[in-house]
């Protein structure tokens, strides 16, 4: 693997082995006073960012140090970039200095995949515009394993901004390469044309199973193993998708009623930031269903697979 720009072409082996890597991290680590591997001595890690983050930056700065490599943080708008500075200039520059990996977030769809090939540094997309986050959709199916054992004909049911969520595309492409089942529950206006058709690619012509449509959450709920709240993207929306944030809630919110109606087993993800009181219910986020601590735990261990199968594994089979 050379980069992480997308899952549409993730091969289920190399899933797994990310997913494995990531838990033998977790074991590695576990109960440790001091948390320092050495595998990446040596080597540089630039996070590079052109918009706001929290979990993801500072899981990847976690990542990079907790396997010894150096990482250097980039705001857009604290560089060349408010100088007027291009995306091309910047990776060259970034290159230039010995960068080994880019972790980049852009607010373009596509940024990732054009910087891949301007530079010879491998390059992780963090998010680009509405298209991707590849390892959001790692961590939550991470996540998802450790809670339900296996992925394969689970019913994952993902609510809400879907029209402008690269967490939703990115989970649906992997989610279904691990054998699950999507279902989509969203006001008609924030469900992007020929959702149903996104299942469908390369890795899962075999399975063929469609992602399916709904716009009522009750129904739904009973009959889902995982479901998977988005936050409403106010800063990528350019006009009404909906008439009120008090109407969004009434029809989208996983409320605590709406969390009884789930079985047992089933499992309450969110990628945060969340709206707390508009997506999801306080005393919901705070249930013991919600995984929405370990999704953030387990981000750490997942990115640090990543920078592994990208900077070290080949190496060391090698
Ligand atoms: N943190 C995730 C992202 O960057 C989800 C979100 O912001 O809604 O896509």
């Amino acid at each position: 693997m050379r980069h992480l720009l997308t899952t549409t072409d993730l091969p289920r082996e190399t899933v797994t082995a990310l997913l494995d890597t990531a838990e033998a991290l977790k074991q590695a680590l576990l109960g440790r006073e001091v948390r320092k591997l050495p595998t990446l001595r040596g080597r540089t890690v630039v996070t590079l960012f052109y918009e706001n983050s929290t979990r993801t930056r500072a899981s990847f700065e976690i990542a990079g140090k907790w396997m010894s490599a150096d990482v250097v943080n980039i705001s857009a708008s604290g560089s060349s970039v408010a100088k007027g500075e291009s995306l091309r200039d910047t990776a060259l520059t970034l290159a230039a200095m010995g960068a080994d990996c880019v972790v980049i977030r852009h607010p373009a769809s596509g940024a990732a995949h054009r910087l891949a090939s301007w530079v010879s540094t491998h390059v992780i997309n963090a998010g680009d515009g509405t298209h991707q986050h590849p390892t959001q959709a790692l961590l939550d199916a991470a996540t998802l394993r450790e809670r339900l054992g296996t992925l394969n004909g689970r019913i994952v049911t993902i609510v809400g901004d879907v029209l402008h969520s690269r967490v939703a595309r990115s989970n649906i492409e992997l989610l279904i390469t691990l054998g699950a089942r999507i279902h989509l529950v969203a006001p008609p206006t924030l469900l992007p044309w020929g959702v149903q058709n996104w299942g469908k690619g390369p890795n899962r012509e075999e399975r063929g199973w469609p992602v399916t449509v709904g716009h009522d959450l009750d129904t739904a709920l009973p009959g889902t193993d995982a479901v998977m709240m988005l936050r409403v993207q106010a800063e990528r929306m350019h006009g009404g998708f909906f008439p009120s944030a008090r109407e969004y809630s009434i029809s989208y919110g996983l409320t605590e009623a709406r969390l009884r109606l789930l079985p047992e087993h089933a499992v309450v993800l969110h990628p945060g930031p969340m709206l707390r009181g508009m997506e999801i219910a306080h005393s919901v986020v705070d249930s013991p269903r919600a995984a929405i601590a370990e999704q953030v735990r387990n981000g750490v261990h997942v990115r640090m697979a990543v920078l592994y199968h990208l900077l070290a594994a080949q190496e060391e089979q090698a």
